[in-house]
This record gives structure tokens, sequence and C-alpha cells, in this order.
């Protein structure tokens, strides 16, 4: 069996860190197994769905490296559910009904005040031809339900293992409303039949949709895919995380400057008893990722655990994986130099700060004790052109004409070359920064 997932969102607001991890796990399982991954819109929902949620979706998915192998959207495949929901009709499997929200609100009252589970009642499957006709004569149009079993339906979900919901303590579904528009049932369950999907992957909050969707399919005669439906992510106070809130939209994280590879890291672990480990590229990801490790009980995400990965990641990152990006920023082209400063930074864009020591301007900081010493820095500085080797030929002379060691010979030279008491090795910014520079804050620090 060939193994195609299909991460599906709608189109109605960014993507979230939840919404991540539904597409990091379609993905890592199908690349891990040699399948595809395929990206759905599912924008039936015309007025909320818009070409710029659809867009954004892309570029996050682009960003975190999860390019679909196929790319669908249900808008285009509108005549499709048309056919197969006329057949079903036909086939006496959907059925019409005509109660308003409030009659369908006053009914699963009366149901609940009786004790009674609020499970629609199926009156509208009752209704003679000429109870229809009279109810359209009202000007009432009809939503449809699909008829299910009222069997126990059963699956071996791959995160939560045996799986049983009684569809007889479920209402029909609704799959078509009464102006025509489709729910997401009929369009996603025709789309994974078509598309060929083995494996649907999604959130918990699923599961109980699974049951009606099993049996839809086996109506339309096709296969039943595989499912794995994973807990939910909270955020790091406990709450929920909801796509409207935007609070923790990839966009926002992507804008933070973190590494995408931190992120799909953080998620793919999250909610598995393994450790979180930095790793450089995808294919890592996906070689360590198991389905089977998740956990059932809901993930909290903290971004700021994020942060701390990525921090890690880019300790190890080695030289040619951001040997362009430090091209872009106007960094040394040399992978030493990318080795002493890369365990000073959190994100990359800290990179900027290292290059703004180097290239100035800076406002050299000299305590009124230091600057005699400052002055005999400038007069010791070794003969331009400076080395990797000048720092320690520097100090080491300095050490022996001022009689100063450890932080008194050091951190004057610092503060004088850098304006800072902390920051990335001296060899290399001394290095860097040249010795006219190195002249000039000298000079302009020791006056
Ligand atoms: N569009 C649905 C959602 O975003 C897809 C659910 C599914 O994966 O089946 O919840």
């Amino acid at each position: 069996m060939s193994i195609r997932t299909r991460f599906a969102p709608s189109p109605t607001g960014l993507l979230h860190v939840g919404n991540a991890r539904a597409a990091l796990f379609c993905f890592l399982f199908a690349r891990k197994a040699d399948g595809q991954f395929l990206l759905r819109l599912d924008d039936t929902d015309t007025g909320r769905s818009t070409q710029a949620f659809a867009e954004a979706i892309r570029a996050d998915l682009d960003w975190l490296g999860l390019c679909p192998d196929e790319t669908a959207r249900q808008s285009d495949r509108f005549d499709r559910y048309e056919a197969v929901f006329e057949t079903l009709v036909e086939q006496g499997h959907v059925y019409a009904c005509y109660e308003t929200p409030d009659e369908l609100e006053r009914k699963r009252k009366r149901q609940l005040a009786r004790g009674k589970p609020p499970v629609y009642d199926r009156a509208g499957l009752a209704l003679s031809a000429d109870e229809k006709a009279a109810l359209e004569g009202e000007g009432r149009a009809p939503h449809w339900r699909f008829k299910l079993s009222g069997d126990q339906i059963g699956w071996d979900d791959l995160v939560r293992g045996a799986q049983k919901i009684d569809t007889a303590s479920v209402s029909d579904p609704v799959i078509r409303r009464a102006d025509g528009t489709w729910l997401y049932t009929l369009p996603s369950v025709v789309d994974d039949l078509d598309m060929n999907i083995s494996h649907v992957i999604r959130g918990e909050d699923h599961v109980t949709n699974t049951a009606a969707q099993v049996e839809l399919i086996a109506t339309l005669g096709g296969k039943v895919p595989e499912f794995a439906h994973f807990s939910l992510m909270l955020g790091a106070d406990g709450s929920g995380l909801s796509k409207r809130l935007g609070s923790l939209a990839l966009a926002d994280l992507r804008a933070s400057g973190l590494e995408p590879i931190s992120l799909s890291a953080h998620i793919a672990r999250l909610g598995t008893a393994d450790p979180v480990v930095p790793v450089q590229t995808l294919q890592e990801i996906v070689d360590g990722f198991d389905m089977s490790r998740l956990g059932r009980a809901p993930a909290r995400f903290d971004p700021e655990d994020v942060v701390r990965l990525n921090a890690r990641i880019l300790h190890e990152t080695p030289y040619a994986l951001v040997a362009d990006r430090l091209a872009e920023i106007g960094a040394p082209a040399q992978a030493d130099f990318w080795e002493a400063m890369r365990g000073n930074i959190e994100k990359f864009a800290d990179m900027q700060n290292i290059m703004a020591l180097i290239n100035g301007p800076i406002t050299p900081v000299v305590e009124a004790e230091d600057a005699d010493y400052i002055r005999q820095a400038r007069a010791l500085l070794p003969d331009a052109p400076l080395s990797l080797e000048s720092w320690s030929v520097w100090t080491g002379q300095l050490k022996h004409e001022s009689g100063r060691k450890g932080r008194a010979l050091f951190m004057p030279l610092r503060m004088a070359l850098t304006g800072q008491s902390h920051g990335p090795e001296m060899q290399h910014l001394l290095y860097h920064i040249g010795y006219d520079e190195a002249v000039a804050r000298l000079e302009a620090g020791g006056k």
C-alpha cells in the first residue's frame, strides 16, 4: 500500500502551532514511509476562506520545509460533491430535514429534560412527499443529514488504540446546509477516497466525527483509511489554542526569528516521552519519528522552550548550513569565525549585533583608573595587519608590561574595543575589527 497523508486546513485564518503539528505529523509519517504528503485546502466555506489565508498557509509550510507533493482545493471540486450527494439522496442514505435552528434547540432541550441524550429524532426521515412539499410551500429549504446505521463503529487508532463509537448515540450529521453549502464531512470523505489517502492524521477533536466518516466511506464503497488522532496542544498556561486566537500564529514565531527546524524538532517530540534533541535537518526528525511514541495527554507548548532549543541548535550548526545567511549580513565568510561566534547567539539575528560590534560605530567605555592602561595597550598593539594571533600576542605582552592579569587585564580591552562587558571571543573580534578601527577605539577610549 502506498502511504498518502493530507494536511487539510481551512484557509479561514492563520496557522498556529497546533496546525503546524498536524502538518508536521502528516509530513513525517509520509516521508518516513516513502509516501506522499498532500496539502488540501478545505475552502468549502467560500464566505470565510480567502486567497490571502491560502497563501499564508503555503508560506508557513514553505518556511517549515513541509513541501506538499500535491495540492488540492475543495472549492475546485463542488461538482464532484454534488454528484456524490445526489447518489446518496437517491439511495436514501441522505435525507432532507426542515427544522429551523430554534426548533432543533427546543427538541434538544426537551430530550435533555426527559433525561435522554440529545440525539436527532429523524423527524425528517418520516416526512411524506406531501409534507415536504407543504414545508417547502412555507418557504422552508431543507438541510440534509446522513443516516447513520446505529451500529458500533470501531477502528484501531494509531495514537489512541482501539476506539469504539456507538452511532446510535450520535445524531445523523448534517452534511449540507439549507443554503446548499457543504459541511466538512462529505467533501472530506470524498476527497480522502478520491485522493487515495491511506492515513488520516489529525487532532483528537475529530475523534467523534470519525464514526460518521467511516460509515460514509463504507456507504460509498471505499476503503477505510487508518486514523491517528493526536492529543490537542495547550498553551504554556494550560489554555487552548485557537486558530482565530492568532497568539501562537506561525507567522509570529517566524517573525520572532526562530529557525523553522527548532520549531519542528520541538513539536515533533512534544507529547512524547522522548527527549527533544538538537537537529539540523528535517530528515533527522523524519528518522527519529515514531507515531506510536505519542501519548494521550494534552501537549503544552511554551515558545520559550523553542527559543532554548533554537540556541542549542545554532550552537551546533555547521558553517556550510549558514554560509549564505552570513554572507547576507556581511559576516566574514570563514568557518572558524562562525564557530567562534555561534555559541553566543540565541537567534540567528543576534549575529547582527555581533557584526555591529565589529563594524561599529561603538562608544568605547573606559573607567578612569584604566585610562593609562588603555594608552599602554594602544602603544603595544601589534602592527597591521592584525591576525588571529594578534590578541594573544598583544595580551601576553600587556600582561608582562602592566603586571595585570585575569579580569583586570582583559576586561578594559573588551570595554574599550566593544563598549560592552561581555560578548564573543576577543581573539576573533579584534582580528575582524582590524588595525585602524582598533587604534581609533583605543585612542578614543584612552583620551
Ligand atoms: N479542515 C478540517 C480541519 O481543519 C480537516 C480535518 C481533518 O483533517 O479531517 O479541522
